[in-house]
């Protein structure tokens, strides 16, 4: 039987002490302060939306929202991030994704500030990762690297196979892994044989959006699991990359779903943006 690695409880734990962070910085004059911007009417993005809401109103981070229509144009959507880069009460800028297919998302992120950069998906900020300086790392490899340091789970000498090769979670993964000295391996839907990297992982971390698709056959003994898919059923029930309760057995830790890695991908966003604070009024 694994350990459960609880992302809520720790990232509880970072929220409680952001908000100490917040309050003394507040105490020298400086009120760290969110925008998010989120285009068209997206369900779930909405909902993503209110959930960093709450988590800034919890901490002390001012938030600002912009909600744009579906139809607006890439103009407008640059203009708008380039007032914000220039307002200084504002540290940190955030374009929820998905946006609408007519705009062009890479421009957009390419035109954030980078010192804003809290979600960490300007190129600046990537290139930076891959040269292993310090930078804003995108949310969700980030609050894995920090179960990892929690966990006391090394990476040095460990082979790590991930599965997902998306811009937002498993390419920036792969950078973090190798700054810590891991061996890493990238499977993604053109991988052949896929067991073979699956059974040589002493970590596996599932970021492919297929529920319960790592079964117990394809991992060895002491594996370390990740879990960061986020599958709905048709009950409404979220569900996994993993298939919990048998790979559990095998694993020498695992992350649940929900109450692993998703808790933690917004209390780093937090961090984000008080690093973003802090580095601003340096
Ligand atoms: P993407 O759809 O952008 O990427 C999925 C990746 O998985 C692709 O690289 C794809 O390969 C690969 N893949 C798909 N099917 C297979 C397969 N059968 N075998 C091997 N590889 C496969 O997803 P995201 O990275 O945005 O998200 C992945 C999952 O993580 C989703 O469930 C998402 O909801 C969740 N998520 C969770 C977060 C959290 O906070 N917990 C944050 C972000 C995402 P290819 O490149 O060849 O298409």
């Amino acid at each position: 039987m694994g350990i459960i690695i609880d992302g809520k409880k720790l990232a509880q734990k970072i929220r409680t002490n952001l908000k100490i962070e917040c309050e003394e910085l507040k105490k020298k004059g400086i009120n760290p302060k969110l925008a998010v911007i989120l285009v068209g009417n997206d369900g779930a993005s909405k909902v993503y939306v209110k959930n960093k809401s709450i988590a800034c109103q919890e901490i002390g981070i001012e938030y600002e929202e912009y909600l744009l229509n579906e139809d607006i144009n890439q103009e407008e959507l640059i203009n708008l991030i380039e007032k914000l880069n220039k307002q200084k009460d504002i540290h940190g800028i955030l374009l929820q994704s998905p946006i609408p297919t007519h705009l062009d998302i890479n421009q957009a992120f390419e035109a954030i500030s980078p010192k804003k950069d809290v979600d960490g998906f300007n190129p600046i900020n990537v290139g930076k990762l891959s040269l292993n300086q310090d930078t804003f790392v995108s949310c969700t490899p980030y609050g894995i690297m920090k179960m990892f340091e929690e966990y006391n789970i090394k990476l040095e000498g460990k082979n790590v196979t991930i599965i997902g090769r998306s811009n937002i979670v498993g390419k920036p993964l792969l950078q973090c892994c190798i700054n810590k000295n891991a061996t890493v391996t990238m499977c993604h839907s053109k991988t052949n044989n896929l067991e073979q990297y699956t059974k040589n992982a002493d970590i596996l971390i599932a970021a492919m959006g297929k529920a319960k698709f790592i079964k117990e056959n394809m991992v060895k003994d002491g594996v370390v699991v990740i879990d960061v898919g986020i599958n709905r059923g048709q009950d409404g029930k979220l569900t996994g990359d993993v298939d919990f309760e048998n790979v559990e057995k095998k694993a020498s830790y695992i992350t649940p779903v929900p109450g692993g890695v998703g808790p933690m991908t917004i209390a780093i966003l937090m961090n984000n943006v008080i690093k973003a604070a802090k580095q601003f009024n340096i």
